[in-house]
This record gives C-alpha cells, sequence and structure tokens, in this order.
C-alpha cells in the first residue's frame, strides 16, 4: 500500500552545480528537463562541487541565492518537487586540499594519528556553528527537501577510522569514567577483555551522529518547519557507528531515505546484485517507519561516463533496488561539468519505458516482504564481538562475513532482507557467515537454531565455543588447508549428483584455513552430503553436513569453501536441495534449469500472491527457464524466456 504524502514511485535528478551555477548552463540544463518531462518528478540542486568539507560562508550565501531563484524556475517548469541535497556536512574524504579553503576547524583524526584534510571532526563547536549557518542558508532558499549526504559517518574520511581528536578523547573518557589518551584507547580496543571500551567506542560515534542529525534538524526547522527532510548512508560501513538508522532518522525528522551501496561499472556487474541487498537492508531497518515513506536508491555510475555502465545495466540495478523495498530512483548521473549530455542519452531514452516497469513493480510489490534465506547481519555486531588474541579490532572491522551468503542469490536461492525474530512458524531460513554470529546474544541464536540454517565452519566454531554446538549436529574434527576437494555422497539430497567432485584449490587464494575443514558428528541423525578427499582420491572425512536438532531447526553446516565456487550443475542442484530442506521446503521460487537467473522474490507471509524480479546474470542470454513460485497450497509455473544478458523480467501471480 502507497504511503502517503508521496506517490509510489519517485524519480528524482541530483544536479551538479556546474549545471545551475550560470545562467546559460541552467538554460541548457533547463531544456534538458522538459524533454524529460514525461518521467521526472523531482529534483535535487547540489550545494557544492568537491567532497571537501570547507567553503566560507559568504562563497556559500552566494550560491544559496542563486539556488533560490533556480528553485523558482524549476517549479515554474510543473516539478512537483525541488530540493537541496547537502554534499558536505563534515566532508567525506581528502580531495582537492591543495585549491581549496584549508578546515577553520578541527579535522578528523584517524587512530592512527593521522589528519584529515577534508573531514572535520563532528563534536567540535566551531563546525557545528558552521554546520547551522550553512544548513539555515540553504533552508531560507526555499526547497521542499533538504537531502543530509553520506559522509555522515565516522570512517573512511581521508583517515580509517575517526575520531580521535582531543575533543572525541575527552568524550569517551568521560564516558568510560577514566581518561584515555589514543594509545590507551587503541590497546583497550585489542584486548580481548576489555569489550566495554569497544561497545562505548561504537556507542560514542551513534552518539556523535545522532545529536548532529537533531542539530542539523534544529537549524533547517528554525527556517522552515515545513522543509522534508532525507537522510543518506553509506551501508555497511555503519557498523562501526552502531547503525542506529532509525535512531537518526527520527533526530533528524526524516521522511526520506537513500540507504548506502556501491555499484559503478560494467567490468563488475555483479556488484549490482550486492547493492541491491545492501539497499534492501536499509530499506528493512526503517519498515515500520511510517513517516519513511520514501526510499529512494542513487543511481550512480561515477564519473558519469557513457562507455562505464551501459544503459541495460542502470535499468536492471534500479529494478533489483525497487525490489528490494525502495521506492525511488535518484539519478546521480549528470557529467560534472556541464553538458552537453551525450554521456547519458542511451539512457534517457529508456527511461518512459522504464518508468512504466517500475511504477506497476512498486505498487504490486507495496506491502510484501522480501521472501528467501536472510543473510544474517546485526546492528551491534561491531560492538559486540569479541577480539581475539593478537587481532586488531579496527584492522579487522572487514570480516564480518554479513554479505559472504549473497553469492548463494547466483545459483537461484532466494534471499531476503527480513530477519526472523522466533515470533510465529520460520517462514524461511537463515544464513551464517564469517562472523556474524558474534552480533547475536546466546538467546538470539538460539532462536535461529530452532529455524533452518545455512552456515560456514567459521560459524560452527563460534557456537562451539559458546555452548551451542549442539544445535548443529556436529564439531571441527580437524583442518586441512590445502589439496583438498570434495566428492557428494549418495544422500537423496544431492538428486542424481553421487560422486560429482568440487575441486575449488582452496591454497590458491591465500590463506586456506576453514576452507576444508573435517567434521564430525556429535549425535545420532547427522546425514553427510559431501566427504573431503586429497588429490591421491583418500577420504579425509566427511565436509557437508544436515541435522534436525531438539529445538526442531534444521542446521547445514558446509566445511568445504563454503562462499566460492558454487556454480557447478551439481553443487547448485546440491545447495538448492539444501535450502529448501532446512526450510521445510520452503523456498519461495525454484528454478529448475541451471541457468544464470537471481531471483528477488517479494511474497505475502500467507503466500497469497507474490512479485518476482528475475535477473539473467551471465552473459548468455537465457532462452528458456521454468520458474515455480510456491504459493500456499499450489504451484504457480512459468516459462521465462528472451532474456539478455544482465536484463531482468517481472512475475506477478495476479
Ligand atoms: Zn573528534
Amino acid at each position: 500500500m502507497r504511503k502517503e504524502p508521496y506517490p509510489s514511485l519517485t524519480i528524482s535528478w541530483r544536479i551538479g552545480v556546474a549545471h545551475y551555477e550560470t545562467d546559460r548552463a541552467f538554460e541548457d540544463l533547463l531544456d534538458q528537463v522538459r524533454a524529460c518531462r514525461e518521467w521526472l518528478d523531482e529534483l535535487a540542486f547540489f550545494e557544492t562541487l568537491t567532497h571537501h568539507l570547507y567553503l566560507p560562508l559568504d562563497a556559500l550565501a552566494s550560491r544559496a541565492a542563486v539556488l533560490g531563484r533556480r528553485i523558482q524556475a524549476v517549479r515554474a517548469e510543473g516539478i512537483g518537487r525541488v530540493g537541496i541535497n547537502i554534499l558536505t556536512t563534515v566532508g567525506h574524504i581528502n580531495e582537492a586540499w591543495d585549491s581549496m579553503p584549508a578546515l577553520p576547524f578541527q579535522p578528523m583524526v584517524g587512530h592512527d594519528g593521522s589528519v584529515s584534510r577534508g573531514c572535520a571532526c563532528p563534536n567540535t563547536p566551531g563546525l557545528r556553528e558552521y554546520v547551522r549557518e550553512k544548513y539555515s542558508l540553504f533552508a531560507e532558499a526555499g526547497p521542499d527537501f533538504i537531502w543530509v549526504d553520506d559522509d555522515i559517518r565516522m570512517n573512511n574520511h581521508g583517515v580509517a577510522w575517526a575520531c580521535f581528536c582531543p575533543t572525541c578523547l575527552r568524550m569517551v573518557s568521560e564516558r568510560l569514567g577514566v581518561d584515555m589518551d589514543r594509545g590507551a584507547l587503541l590497546a583497550a580496543m585489542d584486548d580481548p577483555d576489555r569489550g566495554d571500551v569497544r561497545a562505548a567506542w561504537i556507542a560514542h560515534n551513534a552518539d556523535t551522529i545522532d545529536s548532529l542529525m537533531a542539530h542539523v534538524s534544529a537549524a533547517v526547522r528554525a527556517v522552515n518547519p515545513g522543509i522534508a527532510m532525507g537522510l543518506m548512508t553509506a551501508g555497511p560501513g555503519d557498523l562501526y557507528c552502531g547503525a542506529e538508522l532509525p535512531r537518526w532518522l527520527r533526530s533528524l525528522g526524516a521522511t526520506k531515505l537513500r540507504p548506502g551501496g556501491g555499484f559503478y561499472a560494467d567490468t563488475t556487474p555483479g556488484a549490482m546484485i550486492e547493492k541491491a541487498f545492501d539497499v534492501g537492508r536499509g530499506s528493512r531497518v526503517v519498515r515500520d517507519m511510517r513517516e519513511i515513506a520514501d526510499i529512494q536508491y542513487e543511481l550512480e555510475n561515477f564519473p558519469y561516463q557513457k562507455l562505464g555502465k551501459s544503459a541495460t545495466a542502470l535499468i536492471s540495478e534500479c529494478t533489483l533496488a525497487l525490489a528490494m523495498g525502495c521506492n525511488g530512483v535518484a539519478l546521480n548521473m549528470l557529467p560534472m561539468w556541464g553538458g552537453p549530455f551525450d554521456d547519458i542519452g542511451a539512457f534517457l531514452d529508456r527511461l518512459p519505458a522504464a518508468r512504466a516497469v517500475w511504477e506497476r513493480l512498486v505498487d504490486d510489490a507495496a506491502g510484501l516482504p522480501t521472501a528467501g534465506l536472510w543473510p544474517a547481519w546485526h546492528a551491534k555486531l561491531q560492538a559486540r564481538r569479541p577480539v581475539r588474541v593478537g587481532e586488531s579490532w579496527l584492522g579487522s572491522m572487514g570480516e564480518h562475513g554479513t554479505s559472504v551468503p549473497y553469492v548463494l542469490s547466483g545459483i537461484g536461492v532466494p534471499l531476503s532482507v527480513e530477519p526472523w525474530d522466533g515470533v510465529g512458524p520460520p517462514v524461511y531460513g537463515t544464513v551464517l557467515g564469517g562472523r556474524a554470529a558474534e552480533g547475536f546474544t546466546d538467546d538470539e541464536l538460539r532462536v535461529l537454531l530452532s529455524g533452518g540454517v545455512l552456515m560456514d565452519t567459521a560459524t560452527l566454531e563460534i557456537l562451539s565455543a559458546r555452548g551451542l554446538g549442539e544445535l548443529t549436529g556436529v564439531r571441527v574434527a580437524r583442518r586441512i588447508d590445502n589439496g583438498a576437494m570434495e566428492q557428494l555422497t549418495e544422500d537423496a539430497l544431492n538428486g542424481g549428483y553421487a560422486g560429482q567432485i568440487r575441486d575449488a584449490r582452496i591454497e590458491f587464494w591465500g590463506n586456506a584455513q576453514g576452507k576444508a575443514d573435517i567434521l564430525e558428528a556429535r549425535a545420532d541423525g547427522v546425514r553427510v552430503l559431501a566427504n573431503t578427499h586429497d588429490y591421491f582420491r583418500r577420504c579425509h572425512g566427511p565436509c557437508l553436513s544436515v541435522y534436525e536438532n531438539e529445538l526442531g531447526g534444521r542446521v547445514a553446516v558446509m566445511g568445504y569453501a563454503p562462499w566460492m565456487f558454487l556454480h557447478s550443475v551439481s553443487k547448485r542442484a546440491q545447495l538448492l536441495n539444501i535450502a529448501d530442506w532446512i526450510t521445510g521446503e520452503g523456498l519461495p521460487v525454484r528454478v529448475e534449469e541451471p541457468v544464470a537467473l537471481v531471483p528477488f522474490v517479494r511474497m505475502a507471509e500467507d503466500r497469497s500472491r507474490a512479485v518476482v524480479v528475475l535477473l539473467n546474470a551471465g552473459l548468455d542470454p537465457i532462452d528458456r527457464a521454468t520458474v515455480r513460485i510456491r504459493l500456499a497450497g499450489s504451484e504457480r509455473v512459468d516459462e521465462v524466456g528472451g532474456l539478455a544478458a544482465w536484463e531482468t523480467t517481472v512475475l506477478r501471480t495476479e
């Protein structure tokens, strides 16, 4: 169902400074806007050119005055909503530092003592006053809305992990009740016994962002409480700041969200799938916040060159984002230094037809949750995860493993962004990869393990150390880190593929620890689906098990190369059968033929209806595929065909 006051689909266009600063450039832009009137809902003007924070307020005042006139002119063209996208609130990265004016505030300081050239600490009074005046200026320009861009984070500011400036050190010391300098803090962060310091640091980051959002909101509200506010996030990296998105949105008084993620070029088209899941996670987090009516996907092909990304990819990535919960698209694709518009023509030509598809998709999918296995993650993962002896807490920030399950979508396993909290029957299963399990309490893990779970042995080791291993039915008996492959057993879940071998050459890709773990059963009823062999065909023991535990949960443990090279016909069939078995034959969609179709499923909880977006994630056209949509009490079978490389198609059950 639609949420007011926005229509079901919004297509917005983000406009750089070079397209409006001079009258000539603005006239060219207006010509373009008129040509796009058929499908364009909204315009958002950037206030600055670079990701460097600082420009003097008098320069910004001049720009705000220009923007005030431009906003009026665009409204006169009949564009319903016109706003401003504040690119820099604290600054994004180090950029153009020799030509841009130096920061007159405390810069961000990294964990290693490095000092940002372009980004300021959010916690000092000087910066706060600048932010207040800056947002006031642009609020006075009369926009319908103001976006706060995704520099609202505490990492990747030209320094890796911020902020260790004197102000922030004092604030954290007060929180902890003891004075700590940067060296003492870093030592404590890597001390296995100092979880309190790590939790305090994440809480400090979360509070920093929260108070900055409240500050921005107050500045804008003081000028005009009617201006709609929107927040952009940097995506999964927000774990360093506690991922408290709902709280930050409330403090900002936001009604708009642009969840983050990255997909930039045709050289890695698969990144559009990962970004779709990342933005899906962000969209899911705010599903119960009725005030967040407008969730825009940012279409980006930075630095906006035609041959960087095909029109097909640009259209498909938006379709996937809408399938995963967004209901708008923000086009970020104009050339950075004004017209001509040669670099975007092919894409613009396809937008009228795309808009019709997107409008119907958003309308039909509204109110339907995503359906499939849930790659588990927890907002408090970085705050809760233990530090192992010799490990750097900040240095291992990328090892969460919450996105490794995305690879399963490439073999046709539907993935969702729906967490299961143990209330009601477990509709779909959970995927636990890498260190994601460390974000959950024992009770939360028990809940997950009472449903279907697909996991790797990194997860098994975490569960075993916490006394939950018996719920998996197995333990790691020993580890092999070279010369290992797996052979499928005669188990019924292997279909007709018993005896087939998967050889991932595990030592090719760096440290292979955990990629060839031998499992042993610790309970009756454990089924072995694959054994590890060496290259002399000697069997070293089981590497893939399934087990139904005392809670009724069906658990699969993958000891061999769990997240790589799953794309053979036999492995695909096996994993689809496992995914189906752990969910009680409950996968919402199954694609019969082994083709590169990636399903994105929205299905009613009672399985009364569904909308399914299918992406051809290969370079061969898909001439024919059989798609089974499993509704309550019936199966609907669709034949899909004529799908070109990286194109999408939409199925609906009514
Ligand atoms: Zn600071």
